[in-house]
């Protein structure tokens, strides 16, 4: 069938955008280059009939009822809150750190208003704060700096924290109170039937093709679509012609314990300071399944390999921005999605931008088309 649309990429941002244009009545054709729909959020069953997350734990948490409502059309949800502990000085502490944290840590018994006067005592005031580092020191100061960001921070990202944008160490909160919760949004839940489920629903419309194994080099010269949508690697898609935009890669070691029925007490643990990778999840927590056994994950960064997360430092984001000036002067294509917009995206903020795609596109198909 002729298509009015390419998407490149089946992750959220491609699925999404397929769906609402399919809907309004254009022909869309999906390829992706891996053998599969979902992009990182796929989730599958592993050979033990567990539902795992095959690249890393993705859970799913917005304040955004436009989002929530619309996913809500392909999935039921399971409500769930993430809660993760992290490994350090021998035991196992709530991260964010929270009032039970620091009491526990230092052998303390605080209320509140002694953690606010206690973290004003050890902070280290910084003006402007500008990294990592220093949003960190400026609220909690030097000690807890060390024990749960810094080393974390250095594995994570092969990098400093005082390399890296405010913004990344600014995604984990620092609490006074005792909520351990790893995010507060208000929708907080779990595709019932997994992501793959959900995204298969999405892509089930007799406007939309899906071509898995099919990457866009192959065919990108031989596409009669009157628009593209790209939400692969925005320097890949330049051919790389300002130099290789840095992506932090991970690798994922999975593995089922038969007679294990839980193998820790929450979703996630962190390994701040131990261990080469960052933190084991284990599947069961997020999905509510039952099972005799149990499926675990552990993730090991890395320089090499397939791209997880943009880098978010000052010297790639001019490096973006060149791509992004290029990207500008591409009529007739969109780019959409963490890798082709070199955001450190959840899953809802994609699903956000892609919606917000959606208008703009539809207008300029119908001008071209006057
Ligand atoms: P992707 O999911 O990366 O999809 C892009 C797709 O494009 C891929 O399938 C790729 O194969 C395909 N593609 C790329 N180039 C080409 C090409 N040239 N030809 C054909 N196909 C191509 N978010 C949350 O909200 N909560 C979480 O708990 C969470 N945990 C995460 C954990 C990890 C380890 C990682 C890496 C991410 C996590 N995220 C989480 C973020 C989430 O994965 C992303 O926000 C979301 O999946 C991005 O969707 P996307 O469509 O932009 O990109
Ligand atoms: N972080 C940290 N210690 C932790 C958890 C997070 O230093 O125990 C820092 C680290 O730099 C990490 C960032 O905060 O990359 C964001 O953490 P988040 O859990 O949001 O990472 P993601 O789930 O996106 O990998």
């Amino acid at each position: 069938m002729n298509h009015d649309i390419l998407v490149v990429g089946a992750g959220f941002a491609g699925s999404v955008l397929s769906e609402r244009m399919a809907s309004l009545g254009y022909k869309v054709r999906v390829i992706d280059r891996r053998s599969h729909i979902g992009g990182n959020a796929f989730d599958e069953a592993d050979s033990n009939g567990i539902l795992i997350h095959r690249y890393g734990p993705h859970i799913f948490h917005t304040n955004s009822a436009q989002v929530f409502d619309y996913l809500s059309l392909f999935t039921e949800w399971r409500p769930y809150e993430h809660r993760v502990l992290a490994s350090v000085d021998g035991q196992l502490v709530p991260i964010p750190i929270n009032l039970d944290t620091v009491n526990r840590l230092y052998n303390l018994n605080l209320d509140e208003a002694g953690l606010v006067a206690f973290f004003e005592k050890v902070r280290e005031p910084r003006d402007p704060i500008k990294t990592s580092e220093d949003v960190i020191v400026n609220t909690v100061g030097w000690d807890l700096y060390k024990k749960f960001y810094r080393g974390y921070t250095r594995k994570q990202w092969g990098l400093d924290p005082s390399e890296l944008f405010a913004s990344v160490a600014s995604r984990v909160p620092v609490r006074t109170n005792r909520d351990d919760r790893y995010f507060t949004d208000t929708y907080q839940s779990m595709p019932k039937k997994g992501y793959t489920y959900m995204f298969s629903k999405m892509l089930d419309h007799p406007n939309i093709s899906v071509d898995l194994n099919t990457d866009f080099e192959t065919i990108r010269d031989k596409t009669n679509a009157r628009h593209v949508v790209y939400s692969g690697q925005i320097d890949e898609y330049f051919r790389n012609c300002h130099g290789k935009l840095p992506y932090r890669c991970l690798t994922f070691e999975h593995e089922h314990l038969p007679s294990v029925e839980q193998f820790q007490p929450v979703g996630t643990v962190n390994y701040p300071n131990d261990h080469e990778y960052t933190r084991i999840t284990e599947f069961k927590h997020l999905t509510g399944e039952t099972h005799s056994g149990t499926s675990i994950v552990r993730e090991y960064p890395q320089a090499t390999g397939d791209p997880y997360y943009p880098i978010p430092r000052p010297e790639n984001d001019i490096l973006f921005k060149k791509y992004q000036t290029l990207a500008e002067k591409e009529e007739n294509v969109t780019f959409l999605g963490r890798l082709a917009q070199y955001r450190y995206y959840n899953m809802d903020q994609v699903v956000g931008a892609a919606l917000s795609a959606v208008e703009g596109l539809r207008k300029r198909l119908e001008e071209v088309n006057a």
